[in-house]
């Protein structure tokens, strides 16, 4: 599969960048590792006449304590660098533990954090050639108007995949998006729509520069469980985050988020309150796991069932549960 020609622009500094994305905005695409953006384009998912490519601009990259406390992460940041990094590993284990299980060693050396929370949502009937998507009519979310998931619908339920973000969101995660008329920063929670075709909230002339731990989830332990189907390298069909804090004998504070389950990654509802002030056992982690799985919503957008998906999601989220209170 061959790529459609494009322009690459080649920034040297943010300021460089924000201009051409200030003079591109309409037909422009980001490239930071590339590891996605670059088999859509050959799929022809996107055609852009420019690629903007961050990889030079060497004030995205890096992971620095900030003063005040908390971690600041640059969205250029490989995964492999997060996945090794003795800071988070210490004060944000569930982060490290989540970038660890993207894909494969080369991939997490090329991709970023900056991709991995703006990764595209995947179906199985999206992401496939040209020809195999002309051949089923096309479908709502690039050039058609049907779902094949949900016939008759007019929405579309592409399951948001990528490992870090359900970290990110227990760890109450911001993120710092700029573009010529200035930068937000905003919860990483408010970033995602819930709509698998238009999943985030970044406009074409926007991209997302930092990211930001703050120190009151710091130190908290952390568990990600993942189910694939190649363990080596694949991306989540179902993925459950979870960090906890005891004090005392008790879980002083707990959160717990989902991916690959719903067209963005998600907080489960009612957990926090469920398990704070209360001495974790089986049974509410098993009460916790029936919750996860309510909130999940997968639906036949992958290779493994729904039925299948929602039920890990209820076993992982007891199994991380309890294994966060013990480590
Ligand atoms: C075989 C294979 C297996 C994979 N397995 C996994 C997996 O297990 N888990 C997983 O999470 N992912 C997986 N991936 C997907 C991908 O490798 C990762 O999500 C990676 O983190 C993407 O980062 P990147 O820097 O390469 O993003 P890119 O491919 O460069 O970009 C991805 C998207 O984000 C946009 N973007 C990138 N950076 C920014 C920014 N700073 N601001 C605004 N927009 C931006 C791009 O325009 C593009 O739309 C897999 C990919 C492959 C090919
Ligand atoms: S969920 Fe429906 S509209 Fe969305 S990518 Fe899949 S088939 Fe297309």
């Amino acid at each position: 599969m061959s790529l459609t020609p494009f322009k690459l622009l080649r920034p040297r500094t943010l300021d460089e960048a924000i201009s051409y994305l200030d003079k591109h905005a309409n037909n422009v695409r980001i490239l930071a590792g590339g590891t996605d953006l670059i088999p859509s384009m050959r799929q022809k998912l996107f055609e852009p006449e420019f690629v903007l490519d961050l990889r030079h601009i060497s004030e995205l990259r890096g992971i620095r304590e900030q003063q005040g406390g908390g971690v600041e992460i640059g969205a250029l940041t490989p995964l492999s660098e997060i996945e090794h990094s003795e800071l988070l590993r210490r004060r944000y284990p569930v982060l490290t533990e989540a970038a660890a299980t993207v894909a494969s060693p080369v991939i997490r050396n090329m991709g970023t954090l900056g991709g991995n929370i703006c990764l595209d949502t995947r179906c199985l009937w999206y992401n496939q050639s040209l020809t195999w998507r002309k051949g089923c009519g096309f479908c709502i979310k690039k050039d058609g108007d049907l779902c094949h998931v949900a016939p008759g619908g007019t929405k579309c339920w592409a399951a948001f995949s990528a490992d870090t973000p359900p970290a990110l969101l227990c760890l109450k995660a911001e993120i710092e998006i700029v573009s010529p008329s200035g930068r937000r920063r905003i919860p990483l929670q408010d970033f995602y729509t819930g709509l698998g075709d238009s999943y985030r909230k970044l406009e074409p002339s926007e991209l997302v520069t930092r990211i930001f731990l703050p120190e009151d989830t710091a130190d908290f332990r952390g568990v990600y469980r993942k189910l694939r189907i190649r363990g080596s390298i694949d991306y989540p069909l179902a993925g459950v985050a979870v960090v906890m804090k005891n004090s005392n004998g008790q879980i002083a504070e707990a959160r717990v988020a989902l991916t690959a389950v719903n067209p963005a990654p998600v907080l489960v509802k009612g957990a926090t309150e469920a398990i704070s002030g209360k001495i974790l056992t089986e049974s509410l982690a098993e009460s916790i796991g029936d919750l996860a799985a309510r909130t999940a919503k997968p639906l036949t957008t992958s290779a493994l069932t729904p039925e299948y998906r929602r039920e890990m999601i209820r076993v992982f989220t007891k199994r991380a549960l309890m294994a966060a209170a013990t480590n």
